[in-house]
């Protein structure tokens, strides 16, 4: 652990961040303990990913357990059980074992005999065991054997990362606590008080950065913290955490975010040419894009804009997510990037499709007693998109057998009156002779809005 991660390790039940639940039930046993003057649980299961507190948190318990005014959820911090719980080496009634090296028979049987000898000094002799899943099943079924009959004055703390792997056998003896990611604002949070604690100025959303990298575990976010630290020469600047973390710099997403809203090919070419020159992670690029495309998209959608905007950006937030896996599979990743960026600037050159519903079309129109139809169609034109017969159709179908099947269907004849005058068909025609003009486009029609697809080929059949 580094200096950080070890100095501001949680002491007490009130320094574990983002582990209410638990927290909440260690300390109802505790008060029930101190009333009672015993613990009434021997056997605790610790489970969860990494860096969130288990093995804190046991040596916490083992604190609350053993400090001269204990047991209690609020030990004094001076005694000699509580000073040394943080060092089991000066403490014996700590037993710390790493069941991934101690995994064997001969080990279990050995712990078998250990757990009856007395506490050197202590109220309780706490036995903390972990990655238990890693025990062998022998191992099991011998440590299963402590937890049917465990001596009074031992507790148990199994801690693992993968709780599936541990048998039922033993999960029914003891009482499991889940550790969950710890959310991102409440490492920040900590960070800052770490900050505050060590006289170090942070910029105005670097441990934001410092707190995602953690990914969930505080102990992480706290190394992390002391590596920018040291970077920064004791303060935390938003660029060097970047530089540090291998983070895209902000002004590039948020240049890419805008160039790719504005439609702005060329200056997206311009963005991806100097994120390739600085070498940029184009997997993490990618996924701060998206997360910054779609914190846009929410802001509009929040701001009750029309709909048909909140459509097209999600299309383009759909095909940013629908291409995260070519990019990992690509050896010119930069490549895909362009290539998908581009086809997406390109989007709002389509016609919305609510406006194609409502036939209301996005470009200037002609003069049609239609265009005060209501939000209902009329039945001649609703039919353009509702025969069965031609919803059908493969995505290969032909003009011809479309139209043959049309035929057949009869339903699209009313419908197929020789160049109809609709404000429906303005925005349709413009949409196709951009997919004639630009192949690409095409494409991505494909990819991302079959409706229109399928309004297309309806079109062709009648
Ligand atoms: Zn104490």
């Amino acid at each position: 652990m580094t200096t950080l991660a070890l100095k501001y390790r949680p002491r007490v039940l009130a320094d574990l961040v983002g582990q209410d639940a638990s927290v909440k039930a260690l300390n109802n046993a505790l008060l029930r303990a101190k009333a009672s003057g015993a613990i009434h649980h021997q056997a605790f299961l610790f489970a969860g990913v990494r860096g969130t507190g288990k093995t804190s948190t046991a040596r916490i318990l083992a604190r609350a357990l053993n400090c001269a005014e204990g047991p209690t959820p609020a030990p004094c911090g001076v005694c000699d059980a509580c000073v040394t719980s943080e060092q089991p080496d000066r403490n014996l009634d700590i037993v710390e074992i790493d069941a991934a090296s101690r995994a064997s028979v001969e080990d279990a049987r050995a712990l078998r005999e250990q757990v009856h000898t007395r506490p050197a000094f202590c109220r309780y002799r706490v036995y903390i065991i972990d990655e238990v899943h890693m025990l062998s099943r022998q191992a099991f079924d011998a440590l299963l054997k402590i937890l049917e009959e465990p001596p009074p004055h031992a507790v148990f703390v199994l801690a693992t990362t993968e709780i599936q792997d541990v048998p039922d056998t033993i999960k029914s003896r003891v009482q499991i606590f889940p550790f969950r990611l710890i959310p991102v604002g409440l490492i920040e949070a900590r960070l800052q008080h770490v900050c505050d604690s060590e006289g170090v100025s942070a910029e105005p959303g670097s441990l934001r950065l410092v707190a995602e990298a953690g990914q969930g575990s505080m102990r992480d976010a706290l190394t992390t913290l002391d590596r920018v630290i040291s970077a920064g020469d004791g303060q935390i600047l938003e660029s060097l955490v970047r530089e540090q973390l291998g983070i895209v710099p902000a002004i590039r997403i948020k240049g890419t975010l805008e160039s790719l809203l504005a439609g702005d090919s060329t200056a997206i070419l311009d963005h991806c040419a100097a994120l390739g020159s600085q070498g940029v992670d184009w997997t993490s690029f990618w996924k701060e894009l998206a997360i910054a495309f779609r914190d846009h998209l929410e802001s509009v959608a929040r701001s009750g804009t029309q709909p048909h905007e909140i459509l097209r950006l999600s299309r383009i937030l759909s095909l940013l997510l629908q291409r995260e896996r070519d990019l990992r599979d690509s050896s010119l990743p930069q490549v895909v990037v362009e290539l998908a960026l581009i086809t997406a600037a390109q989007l709002p050159h389509l016609a919305p499709l609510d406006a194609l519903v409502k036939g209301v079309p996005s470009s200037p129109a002609p003069q049609s007693s239609a265009m005060a139809t209501p939000r209902y169609q009329p039945a001649q034109e609703k039919t353009q998109f509702s025969a069965p017969t031609q919803r059908q159709l493969p995505p290969s179908a032909t003009v011809k057998s479309a139209a043959a099947d049309a035929g057949h269907a009869g339903a699209g004849t009313k419908a197929a009156a020789p160049a109809p005058i609709s404000p429906l068909n303005a925005p349709l025609r413009a949409s196709e002779e951009l997919i004639q003009q630009e192949p690409l486009l095409g494409r991505l029609l494909e990819d991302t809005s079959g409706e229109i697809i399928e309004i297309r080929k309806s079109r062709q059949g009648s």
